[in-house]
């Protein structure tokens, strides 16, 4: 059996989804698990919301709720927005459940065993005025790589490195506008270095990934740092080490434990499907392929940081290791990441007011054409700017005097025709050719699913509408 899992990037539960969201991780993984379906093979696809981390808890704090309320009420905006584009998740689960939490624990645990975890002092921020800790994305400054202003303290988006809130220059607090003020603290740290070799050799094998894709995480491992995998948070999974486990104010880091949700949403898939063994057909089986979607501001969390934990966790780094309780488990197969789509040529952003819904956008025309529109034009691999003339252009001339004229046609002249057989006449040359590049688009069309070339798929398959 064919096993594939599909991997779809977790949204974050701060708030519903906008069509710049489901461009990037939605409509691509849809498509490509209901092709794989198609082929007969053995599909699990999961995904759950993200609810972990600081931005769910400030926006608590400023809403006056309490963080669960708030995850609990953006879980169900986030279901109904994927559920109506008709996202075919087999599993859409939470970060919040005690599977994850058990399965993040145990993730630790491998890695902190076979030496992967550095307890180091680094400096992190306070707010002077409140002594309370200062997340790293709450804190903005200029960017100490490239310069860029308005970079966040875990991450610079002009030029995607990962960044301490301790190198920003001119750092601000992004909450009160304060210079945040920087103490010693504990942390455990992802000892990358010691996975790197691995890492650059398992990523060497990986040239048919989109290009970009590739660059960028080769282009990573020139500056692997140990990654902070700890917080000063109140918020997250308990960090299961004697001394930090009852610490209120340490957690997991919420990408630590986001990436882990693969797996556990895996395991807890099995579990409910009463095969609690099942998830290894996807995991540990090595013929067993893995894709994951998402867009491009979270490659470097697939393509180093996940892969680094599911190494060390199976001891296959410089300091070697043991194998734990779950097994050597698969690296991904493929990263596939999408670009930007762009509208107006600014990022969406609700909190900046350029956002078009999911929601919203489904009420008034339903699911179809916003999946039609993201597979044929949407940010496979360059960022693509939204424009409502192009989506009707699109949706008018090829989508219903396309396709849904075509498919009009023949099935009126079937009902005109019905209860009466018509006797087939010869075949002439133009009725073999289009049967011919009918039957050829499966394969066409095929290959070019297969690696995720939905652009390509989709206009070959238009272009035999067209011809029919
Ligand atoms: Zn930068």
């Amino acid at each position: 059996m064919n096993n594939v899992l599909v991997n779809v990037a977790w949204p974050y539960a701060n708030g519903p989804r906008h069509i710049g969201h489901v461009a990037g991780f939605g409509v691509p993984s849809d498509v490509f698990a209901r092709y794989q379906r198609m082929t007969g093979a053995n599909v699990l696809m999961v995904s759950g919301t993200d609810e972990h981390g600081t931005p769910l808890l400030v926006q608590a704090d400023k809403e006056g709720v309490s963080v669960t309320e708030l995850a609990d009420r953006y879980n169900r905006q986030i279901v109904e927005d994927l559920a109506g584009l008709g996202l075919s998740y087999d599993l859409f689960t939470r970060t919040t459940t005690r599977n994850h939490y058990a399965i993040v624990q145990e993730l630790f645990r491998g890695l902190y065993d076979n030496g992967y975890m550095l307890k180091e002092t680094t400096m992190g921020a306070i707010s002077p005025s409140t002594g309370r800790t200062l997340p790293d994305r709450y804190i903005e400054g200029t960017c100490p790589i490239c310069g860029a202003d308005g970079a966040r303290g875990d991450q610079c988006d002009n030029c995607g490195n990962q960044l301490d809130p301790a190198d920003l220059i001119n750092p601000v607090s992004k909450i009160n506008g304060e210079t945040p003020k920087f103490v010693e603290t504990e942390h455990f740290l992802l000892d990358l270095p010691a996975l790197a070799e691995e890492l650059t050799a398992w990523l060497q094998t990986r040239n048919d990934w989109r290009p970009n894709v590739l660059k960028f995480s080769l282009n990573l491992l020139s500056d692997i740092r140990p990654r902070a995998m700890s917080r000063d948070i109140d918020w997250g999974i308990p960090i299961p080490v004697e001394g930090w486990e009852d610490n209120p104010g340490k957690k997991l880091y919420v990408w630590f434990d986001a990436v882990v949700g693969y797996l556990s949403a895996s395991i807890e898939w099995a579990h409910r499907s009463g095969n609690p063994d099942a998830w290894r057909d996807f995991w540990t089986d090595p013929a067993a392929t893995s894709y994951y979607f998402m867009g491009k501001d979270n490659i470097t969390f697939h393509s180093q940081i996940w892969p680094g934990e599911l190494l060390g966790y199976q001891g296959k780094g410089a300091k070697g290791g043991t194998l734990h309780r779950l097994g050597e488990l698969n690296l991904p197969t493929e990263v596939v990441s999408s670009e930007f789509l762009t509208m107006s040529g600014s990022k969406f952003s609700s909190s900046k007011g350029v956002v078009i819904y999911v929601k919203d956008f489904l009420k008034e025309f339903g699911p179809d054409p916003l999946r039609y529109f993201i597979a044929v034009a949407g940010p496979e691999n360059q960022d693509t700017d939204f424009t409502w003339d192009e989506f009707v252009r699109r949706i008018n001339n090829e989508l219903a005097n396309g396709w849904g004229n075509l498919v009009n046609r023949v099935v009126s002249m079937a009902a005109n025709n019905f209860g009466k057989v018509p006797t087939p006449g010869e075949l002439t040359e133009a009725d073999q050719k289009i049967l011919d590049l009918a039957e050829q688009a499966f394969d066409v069309v095929g290959e070019a699913l297969q690696h995720s070339r939905f652009k390509q798929g989709i206009t070959h398959a238009m272009h035999v509408v067209g011809e029919a």
